[in-house]
């Protein structure tokens, strides 16, 4: 593949993670297999702590929550005979969380619990955040060249400064200048691109954006914002129509920063 060059007057670079920066395997293959692997133990070496405690009780709203909505819900049976109580309510936890991941629920009780095993897995050692290996060379070369380098991911700030902080490569933080997420809006929002020029402080035609999904791509070209599709092994395939739109690359590598010093 051909080398892209982007526009001479981008000042930033704003990055997408799942499928850009990392496989996008990464998440159901590694991240949401922990949870469903060591859930039961979690919450059994953590019961009596604070943390814990208000994670079961954030899942206990929700459930109680899901009923008024009468939502299918999983609130099973207790087996009054085998077990202790404390065995009981984990047991319940575990197949209420286990329900709300089968079911892709984003729910915020589910999103904190996961935050909080993550954080200890990657912490750790035993997750290490994947990278792909043309990256951190790359950022570091356009940092070196004067540029900006910030991340816009729909995981939140916490679990993106996990992964890159506890990556393959190392801790490699410093490689940005900054974080976004879906608190600033949708990806799939142009108005999320405005208002992360406003926060970067440029005009978003000095933005170029990377990403591997052309829902993003066709909102950030909205806001005027410059953008490049990457594609990587695993990554929805592009329509002809979208190959010949969208300027693409393989490997960060092949951006091209032409006519800078
Ligand atoms: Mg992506």
């Amino acid at each position: 593949m051909a080398s892209v060059s982007i526009p001479v007057c981008t000042t930033a670079l704003l990055l997408d993670i799942e499928g850009t920066t990392t496989p996008i395997t990464f998440v159901k293959d590694i991240l949401f297999p922990y949870i469903r692997e060591h859930l039961e133990d979690h919450l059994s070496a953590h019961w009596e702590e604070d943390e814990c405690k208000q994670d079961v009780h954030l899942l206990k709203k929700q459930i109680e929550e899901d009923m008024r909505q009468n939502r299918a819900c999983c609130v099973h049976a207790v087996d009054q005979t085998v077990h202790t109580d404390e065995e009981k309510a984990i047991r319940e936890v575990v197949d209420n969380v286990l329900w709300q991941m089968a079911a892709d629920r984003k729910s915020t009780a589910l999103k904190q619990l996961q935050g909080h095993m993550w954080r200890a897995a990657y912490s750790s050692g035993k997750i290490k955040g994947e990278i792909y290996q043309d990256v951190v060379p790359s950022i570091k070369s356009w940092r070196e060249r004067g540029l900006k380098v910030y991340i816009y991911s729909s995981g939140s700030v916490e679990a993106q400064k996990l992964l890159f902080g506890y990556s393959v490569e190392g801790d490699v933080l410093d490689l940005f200048d900054g974080h976004f997420d879906t608190n600033i809006g949708a990806k799939v929002d142009g108005k999320s691109y405005e208002r992360i020029a406003e926060r970067i402080g440029c005009q978003p035609e000095e933005i170029t954006f990377l990403t591997d999904i052309t829902r993003e791509a066709k909102a950030a070209e909205e806001a005027r914002v410059n953008v490049v599709v990457v594609v990587r092994p695993g990554n929805m395939e592009l329509t002809e129509e979208e190959k010949a739109h969208y300027n693409l690359i393989t490997s960060f590598s092949q951006l091209q920063l032409m006519g800078r010093v």
